[in-house]
């Protein structure tokens, strides 16, 4: 199969645009440190006509039937799948992680817009029984209105699709701005949606230099409603601009996943499970596990199982065979995880394995291993995203969790025990949206997906995950 990279475009109002007359920014495999190609940017005109075509859209697809919105839906699931070949190979090259990871990817974008075509045909209201007989009381659930929707680069096929699949089923047009590091996946995605008959306008996608694009959306009185999957200081700066103009928005901004095992668990299980999920995606996956918290009786033996399952780990360009682990996906991650690295072991973390770049051309940090990490080092309180474990040790259940409830993000956190009390209780007291016991598959469909306090609020995913594109109306008839 080739390598070919498919052109880059602007979609707007049903067409696509090229680069032609526009600012454009390099697109870098990060396998290899190659350019791929050039994403254009939207001006601001481009921005103001997106505007109009997305008010003039949403007259029509709110009035679209939701069987015949999810028709569409469901065809664009189809097309994906029929796509998909093309499509992994596409998220692979401009994303880096492993073909493996790019197939499970966009095979769950499928999933999305099927679970949301059918979720589109139950946004049932109610009739209430009225004071006053003669009087009818209906409660409706309406689409809220066109969506602003921010994604990043390192789910360039589930993070969109988990938006668009939902706003769309709700009769919500969308502008999108993906991450400009991985375009070509979002754009893949966008082009099955208008081949099954998506009418012009319901779906955008611009791409261009984030902060002026937020700006001038979230600030349109078009825009009713927001969406941003991204770092906690960018979440809480849309969050201020969408506040501007009493505007909702649901926010997801990582974590710093704990993981508490404990000395009933079975060790080889969770060193295992633990260790391919910690370095999945390059470790660039915000329900990520990144804090091991082990019980103090089991803390070298684990220890010992984990390393020798990281060191199992097969890393190398994305495409090749047999590779698990893929480069970091771009320049700025690879520094900032060396710096954190090295800022640890300054302080006094020792390095079990890894703990450096790898040669060669691409932006590769080898999956690394830092035990008894200091809690004044930088990695114990900013979200690593990327390739490094850290293991600690714990007494007893309380110290655990305090441990674990220490930071202010709350997005995933995760227990191996095989004691149900234990389970039990530290599923109640861990602060996380998410929380997988004795295993770590947590990404579905039809499963929400969110965090609480700095990890952000509005679950998408799941029967919830509708809800934030409706408004509710109520009307009185007598
Ligand atoms: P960033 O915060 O600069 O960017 C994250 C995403 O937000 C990107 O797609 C970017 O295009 C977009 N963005 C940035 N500023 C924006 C603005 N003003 N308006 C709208 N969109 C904007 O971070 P980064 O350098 O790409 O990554 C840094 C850190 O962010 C990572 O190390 C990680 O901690 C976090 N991050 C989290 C997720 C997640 O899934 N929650 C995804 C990507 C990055």
């Amino acid at each position: 199969m080739s390598n070919e990279y498919d052109p880059l475009y602007l979609f707007i109002d049903g067409e696509w645009i090229d680069a032609a007359q526009r600012d454009t920014s390099p697109v870098v495999n990060p396998a290899t440190g190659s350019v791929l190609g050039h994403v254009p940017h939207a001006t601001t005109t481009d921005l103001e006509r997106a505007l109009h075509a997305s008010e003039r859209a949403f007259q029509l697809w709110r009035e679209t039937a939701p069987y015949e919105r999810a028709k569409i839906l469901k065809r664009a699931a189809e097309l994906i799948r029929e796509r998909a070949p093309h499509i992994e190979r596409l998220l692979t090259l401009e994303q880096g992680k492993a073909l493996s990871e790019s197939r499970y990817e966009v095979a769950s974008a499928a999933d999305y817009f099927e679970w949301f075509a059918e979720e589109g045909k139950r946004t049932y209201g109610r009739v209430v029984p009225s004071r006053r007989p003669q009087v009818q009381q209906l409660v409706k659930r309406q689409p809220i209105g066109p969506v602003a929707a921010f994604t990043p680069w390192n789910f360039p096929a589930i993070t969109p699709s988990r938006k668009l699949s939902a706003a769309l089923a709700a009769g919500c047009p969308v502008i999108i701005k993906p991450g400009e590091e991985c375009p070509a996946t979002t754009l893949a995605i966008a082009r099955c949606l208008q081949d099954a008959g998506l009418p012009a306008g319901v779906l955008q996608v611009v791409f261009g230099v984030p902060d002026a694009i937020s700006a001038q959306l979230i600030a349109s009185p078009v825009i009713r409603k927001v969406t941003f999957t991204g770092s906690v200081p960018v979440g809480r700066l849309l969050a201020a601009r969408a506040a501007e103009g009493v505007k909702p928005i649901s926010l997801e901004l990582g974590g710093h996943g704990p993981v508490l095992v404990f000395a009933d668990a079975d060790l080889d299980q969770a060193a295992q499970l633990g260790a391919a999920n910690r370095f999945r995606g390059t470790g660039q996956i915000c329900i990520s596990s990144t804090r091991f918290l082990v019980q103090r009786s089991a803390y070298p033996g684990f220890a010992e199982k984990f390393v020798a399952a990281t060191e199992a780990l097969k890393v190398g360009d994305g495409l090749a065979p047999g590779t698990q682990v893929g480069p970091l996906s771009n320049q700025r991650q690879l520094e900032k995880i060396e710096a954190l690295v090295d800022d640890a072991v300054r302080r006094g973390a020792r390095v079990l394995t890894g703990g450096k770049r790898l040669d060669g051309p691409g932006y590769f940090y080898a999956p690394t291993v830092l035990a008894d990490v200091p809690g004044e080092a930088r990695v114990m309180h900013e979200e690593p995203f990327g390739p490094i474990a850290l293991l600690l040790p714990f007494d007893e259940l309380d110290d655990a969790l305090v441990e674990a409830n220490r930071l202010p993000y709350g997005l995933s956190a995760y227990i191996f025990t095989r004691d149900a009390r234990t389970a039990i209780q530290a599923g109640d007291r861990l602060e996380a949206g998410m929380i997988g016991i004795n295993h770590f598959s947590m990404i579905v469909s039809e499963l929400p997906f969110g965090g609480m306090k700095e990890s952000g609020y509005g679950s998408e995913g799941g029967a919830e995950g509708i809800e934030h594109y409706l408004t509710t109306k109520f009307i009185s008839q007598v």
